[in-house]
C-alpha cells in the first residue's frame, strides 16, 4: 500500500444485475434485498474490522448470498433447461494471485468454499463437475441432494421461460432462435442474479469472489464468466478487486475483469474511468449487459452497471453502510 495512505478497509457486494423492473418491486420486496446486502455487509465489516483477511470477507460474504433465496447462487439458484442446476464459482487473492474455481458443479452446498478448496488444495485453478465433486468430497466440503437449491420462485421463473421460449421457437422466429442458440437467457425477468464480494483488509491485501446459478433455461453444459479468472473474478494487489454479473459469454469475450486491472496497470487510469470504461463502452460493444464491483488497493470503490439495476452495497472503515438497487 502506499505510504501516502494509512491502512484502511473496505468491501463491496452486489446480488446481480438486470431489469429489475421497478413496477413489480414493493416495497416490501425492496426491503427484504437492502435487510440481506445489509446483513452481509455487516458479516464482511466484522472481519476486516478485526484484521481479518480480505480473502476471509469475500469468502463469508459470498457464502451468506449463497445461502440467501434472493439470489441467484446456492440455494436459489437458477435452473438449466433439463430443470436441474449446474452452478459456478471463482474466487482469487491478490495478494499471491492464487485462484480456485469449480463449474458445473451440482452438489456443493457453498461453491465458493469449494473455490478456495481447489485454490488451497488441488494444485489446479478451475475444476468442473462430477470429478470436482469427487474431489470436494474427500475435502470436507459439504456435500448436498440438489433439491437444496431449488426453491418455488425458480422452478416458476423456468416454466415462465420455457413457455415464452417455446413459443418462440414454434414462431421459427430467427432472432429468437439466433438468442437461443448464443446462449442468452430466455428468462422473463432479464434478471442476472449471481453474487459476489471484493475487499481491501488492513494488511493492504485485496480478494474477490463470485459465484451463480448461470442463466435461466440455460443449455446443460453451458458454462458462464463466473469461474473464469479475468471474466467474472480477478485480484491483484497491485491494482484492483472485481466481481462481475451479467451476460457471461460477453464478460468472457471481453475479460472483463481482467481488463479493468489491465486499463489500470497500463493505462494509470484511476479505478472509477477504467471500471466505467469497460462497463459503459466495452461490454456493450459485445452485447454485454450487467456490472461489476471493484475495489482499489486505497479503498476506492465503484460500483457501475449498464442495465436497470444491480443489487449491491458496499461498507468502509469509518463510513455507514450504502445498499442500492436502482441508479
Ligand atoms: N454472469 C452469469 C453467467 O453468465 C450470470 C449472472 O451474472 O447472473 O452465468
Amino acid at each position: 500500500m502506499s505510504p501516502t495512505h494509512a491502512p484502511t478497509f473496505a468491501i463491496a457486494i452486489h446480488g446481480g444485475a438486470g431489469t429489475i423492473a421497478r413496477s413489480t418491486m414493493t416495497e416490501e420486496r425492496a426491503a427484504l434485498y437492502h435487510a440481506a446486502l445489509r446483513d452481509v455487509l455487516e458479516a464482511g465489516r466484522r472481519i476486516l474490522a478485526d484484521g481479518g483477511s480480505a480473502l476471509d470477507a469475500v469468502t463469508e460474504a459470498v457464502v451468506r448470498l449463497e445461502d440467501c433465496p434472493l439470489f441467484n447462487a446456492g440455494h436459489g439458484a437458477v435452473l438449466t433447461a433439463d430443470a436441474t442446476h449446474e452452478l459456478d464459482a471463482c474466487i482469487m487473492d491478490g495478494r499471491t494471485l492464487a485462484a480456485g474455481a469449480v463449474a458445473s458443479v451440482a452438489r456443493v452446498r457453498n461453491p465458493v468454499r469449494a473455490a478456495r478448496v481447489v485454490a488451497e488444495r488441488s494444485g489446479h485453478v478451475l475444476m468442473a463437475g462430477e470429478g470436482a465433486e469427487r474431489f470436494l468430497s474427500t475435502q470436507g466440503v459439504a456435500l448436498v441432494d440438489p433439491g437444496y437449491f431449488t426453491t418455488p420462485d425458480r422452478l416458476d421463473q423456468l416454466r415462465r421461460a420455457q413457455a415464452a421460449g417455446a413459443g418462440m421457437l414454434l414462431d421459427h422466429d430467427g432472432a429468437s432462435k439466433a438468442a437461443a442458440s448464443s446462449g442468452d437467457p430466455i428468462d422473463p425477468d432479464r434478471k442476472f442474479g449471481t453474487v459476489g464480494a471484493v475487499a481491501l483488509d488492513l494488511s493492504g491485501n485485496l480478494a474477490a469472489a463470485t459465484s451463480t446459478g448461470g442463466m435461466t433455461n440455460k443449455r446443460p453444459g453451458r458454462v458462464g464468466d463466473t469461474p473464469i479468472v479475468g471474466a467474472g473474478c480477478y485480484a491483484n494487489n497491485a491494482t484492483v478487486a472485481v466481481s462481475t454479473t451479467g451476460t457471461g459469454e460477453s464478460f468472457i469475450r471481453a475479460v472483463s475483469a481482467y481488463d479493468v486491472s489491465a486499463l489500470m496497470e497500463y493505462t494509470g487510469a484511476s479505478l472509477e474511468e477504467a471500471t466505467r470504461r469497460v462497463v459503459m463502452d466495452k461490454l456493450p460493444r459485445v452485447d454485454g449487459r450487467g456490472g461489476l464491483v471493484a475495489v482499489d488497493r486505497f479503498g476506492n470503490v465503484a460500483l457501475p452497471f449498464n442495465t436497470e439495476g444491480m443489487y449491491r452495497g458496499m461498507a468502509r472503515a469509518g463510513e455507514d453502510i450504502v445498499t442500492a438497487i436502482y441508479e
